[in-house]
């Protein structure tokens, strides 16, 4: 018999994680034998932990909170595109006996977006946040085309530095990028996605000048059993769609197996059982 791949995630906290059951799903259905766990790391120790999972011949690893600009250091300058332009990592795996990285976020808000039938290919986006998970989605939002994007935030300075920066590395779709205040969101939306850790406190980010047009979506990265705070208020607010980012983390592990094992599970049944779970913690 093959031994099983090993792969894991490494974050701090860990223990939330839903990736193992997401890894998990994709190999029984792929006929995969993997084993994959969570590696909690402490901050001074996060290189080391990396060098010696893959010097005992580990696969793949899921980098989460605080480590993904840290993997970002540690990979380069092997890096794909999207690792690149994030400044961040989520996904690191050896070619060649080098370390590589990349991150699959936006890969996976984008192939999520498909699935709700909400392109975002000339649409005027609204994105509130400017850390780490926005920092993943705002090149990828302009490649796929969108119309324009405002990235609008708490502490404004954070959305000009992402805006600068992004101009800088994709100079052709400057014109289209903008940023602000929270209270800078004026205009009509087609595509409204909440990238800040609001929702995990129920709070909605206060964008009390923005409107949603007609047939509008409203996406909150985070995910909840139950329609979170943010979703609610855009339903309220006449948001057509409102999702919450669950199928972008499935879409987003499902990339990162495919760079591991070469394999692309699919994604609508995994989602459709980690729903399932999320929804029978709740009861
Ligand atoms: P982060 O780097 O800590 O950034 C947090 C962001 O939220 C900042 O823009 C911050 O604004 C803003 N914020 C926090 N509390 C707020 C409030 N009460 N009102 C307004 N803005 C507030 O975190 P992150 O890595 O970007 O992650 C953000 C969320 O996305 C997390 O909850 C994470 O779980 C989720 N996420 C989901 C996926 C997925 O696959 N679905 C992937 C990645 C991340 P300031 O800069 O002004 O402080």
């Amino acid at each position: 018999m093959t031994s099983p791949r090993h792969c894991a995630v490494i974050g701090n906290p860990i223990d939330h994680s839903r990736s193992p059951f997401i890894h998990e799903q994709f190999a029984k259905q792929t006929g995969l034998a993997l084993r994959y766990d969570k590696i909690r790391a402490q901050a001074g120790e996060f290189d080391a932990v990396v060098a010696d999972f893959f010097r005992r011949g580990g696969v793949g690893l899921n980098v989460t909170l605080p480590f993904k600009g840290k993997a970002y250091a540690l990979a380069r300058p092997r890096l794909d595109d999207s690792a690149t332009l994030a400044l961040a990592v989520n996904t690191l795996y050896r070619r060649d006996d080098a370390l590589c990285g990349a991150n699959t976020d936006g890969g996976g808000l984008l192939a999520d977006l498909e699935r709700l039938r909400a392109s975002p290919a000339d649409k005027r986006v609204l994105l509130i946040g400017a850390g780490g998970a926005a920092r993943g989605i705002v090149a990828p939002l302009l490649l796929a085309g969108c119309g324009s994007l405002r990235i609008v935030n708490r502490h404004a300075e954070r959305a000009h530095a992402l805006r600068r920066q992004v101009q800088e590395a994709l100079p052709t779709a400057a014109a289209r990028l903008s940023s602000g205040s929270l209270d800078q969101s004026t205009g009509d939306w087609d595509v409204v996605i909440n990238a800040t850790s609001g929702s995990l406190t129920g709070e909605v980010p206060d964008i009390a000048d923005a409107r949603y047009a007609p047939g509008a979506l409203a996406y909150d990265l985070v995910y909840a059993a139950g329609p979170t705070a943010f979703m609610v208020d855009a339903r309220d607010k006449g948001a057509r769609v409102v999702s919450d980012g669950l199928g972008m983390l499935v879409a987003q592990a499902a990339e990162s197996f495919a760079i591991w094992h070469g394999l692309h599970p699919a994604t609508a049944p995994v989602l459709a059982a980690l729903r399932q779970a999320l929804d029978a913690e709740r009861q």
